[in-house]
C-alpha cells in the first residue's frame, strides 16, 4: 500500500483532545491508541474523512483525481470502484475541509455579497446526470424561497468565505450567525445597499460602504466595490451549473467547500499534499458527513441548524 500522504501524527484524543495516549496495538491495519483520560480507543482516522473507508489503497489516487475534478465515472473506471463510493467519497473528503483556516477576522477591505442557487433535490443516485427537475442560477431579482442565499465574502488578502445561509433573502440573523466572529474594528465591510448588511454593519461598529446599484454606482473613492465577489461569483456559477450540471441543494456547502479550496490554494505547488495534509486532520469530517441529511432538513425547514 502506498502510504506516502495518509501516514499522520496522532498526538491526541479525538473523542476529549487529551494528549495523555497510548498506543494499543492494531486494527484493521490502522494503528489504534487508548486515550488514559476519557478510556476509549481510536485509530490514526478515527472521525477522519479515512475512517471506515474499505479501500484505502486507492484513494491517493483518489484525492487526485478528484482534484483534477475528473468525472464520477472516470473515476470509477480507474480506480475499479462503483459510483456510489466514488460520490460517498467526493462529500467525505469536502466535509473534511469545511473550516479551514476559516476563524480568523476580515482584514481591511472587505466585500460581501449573496448569491443564489435554485433549490434542487437532484439525489446522490442521478449522481452527475443533468437534474430533471430544479437546479441552475438565478437572477437576483424576485427572491423566494426556491433559491438558496449563500453569502460570499472576501478581503484583499485572499482570504474567502462561501456559506449556505437560508431559503430566499438573507436575514441578519444569516449575517449574524456566519460573519459575527470573522469581522472586527478593521474590518471595512463594501457592500451593495442591502438593508440586511446595514444593520449587520449598524451592530458591529465597522465602517460601511455600500454601492448603489440602481444608480450605477460601481467603485466609491476608487477602492471601494464589490467586484472582487462579482469575479468570484462569475467563476463560481459555471463551475457549479456546468461542469457538475448543477448540484443537489444538500450537498451545496460541499461544493462551495471545494470551490474556496480551489480559490485558496490556486498559486500552490502543491495542492494534493496540501490537501491531503491538512483535511486528514479533522477528525470531525466523519460526523459532518454524517450529518448532511439533517443540516439540508433544517435548511429547506428554516430550522436552526444542527452543529
Ligand atoms: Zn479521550
Amino acid at each position: 500500500m502506498r502510504r506516502n500522504y495518509i501516514e499522520q501524527t496522532v498526538n491526541k484524543c479525538p473523542h476529549c483532545t487529551s494528549i495523555d495516549i497510548i498506543g494499543y496495538g492494531s486494527a484493521k491495519g490502522s494503528r489504534r491508541f487508548k486515550c488514559k483520560n476519557c478510556n476509549k480507543t481510536f485509530t490514526e482516522y478515527t472521525g477522519t474523512w479515512l475512517a471506515n473507508l474499505k479501500r484505502r489503497d486507492v484513494v491517493d489516487k483518489y484525492v487526485e483525481l478528484m482534484l483534477q475534478e475528473k468525472s464520477l465515472n472516470k473515476i470509477k473506471s480507474e480506480l475499479e470502484i462503483n459510483k456510489k463510493t466514488a460520490f460517498d467519497w467526493r462529500h467525505k473528503i469536502l466535509s473534511s475541509i469545511e473550516n479551514q483556516g476559516n476563524t480568523s477576522c476580515f482584514l481591511g477591505i472587505t466585500e460581501s455579497d449573496e448569491t443564489f442557487f435554485l433549490q434542487s433535490e437532484k439525489g446522490s443516485c442521478d449522481l452527475d446526470r443533468k437534474s430533471r427537475k430544479r437546479g441552475g442560477s438565478a437572477k437576483k431579482h424576485g427572491i423566494n424561497n426556491e433559491q438558496v442565499a449563500v453569502v460570499v465574502t472576501c478581503d484583499r488578502n485572499q482570504e474567502i468565505d462561501l456559506t449556505v445561509a437560508t431559503l430566499g433573502r438573507i436575514t441578519k440573523n444569516n449575517l449574524e450567525k456566519i460573519l459575527g466572529s470573522r469581522v472586527d474594528q478593521n474590518t471595512i465591510l463594501c457592500t451593495d445597499s442591502h438593508i440586511t448588511y446595514k444593520g449587520f454593519a449598524l451592530d458591529h461598529n465597522l465602517e460601511h460602504h455600500s454601492l448603489k446599484a440602481n444608480l450605477k454606482q460601481h467603485v466609491k473613492d476608487k477602492v471601494y466595490h464589490i467586484q472582487h465577489i462579482n469575479s468570484i461569483d462569475s467563476r463560481l456559477k459555471p463551475w457549479v451549473n456546468n461542469h457538475f450540471h448543477g448540484v443537489s441543494t444538500k450537498f451545496l456547502q460541499n461544493y462551495m467547500n471545494w470551490f474556496r479550496l480551489k480559490e485558496t490554494t490556486k498559486k500552490s505547488k502543491e495542492v494534493v499534499l496540501e490537501f491531503y495534509t491538512k483535511s486528514i486532520q479533522d477528525s470531525k469530517a466523519w460526523l459532518r458527513f454524517k450529518n448532511i441529511p439533517n443540516r439540508y432538513k433544517s435548511l429547506v425547514n428554516l430550522l436552526p441548524t444542527p452543529d
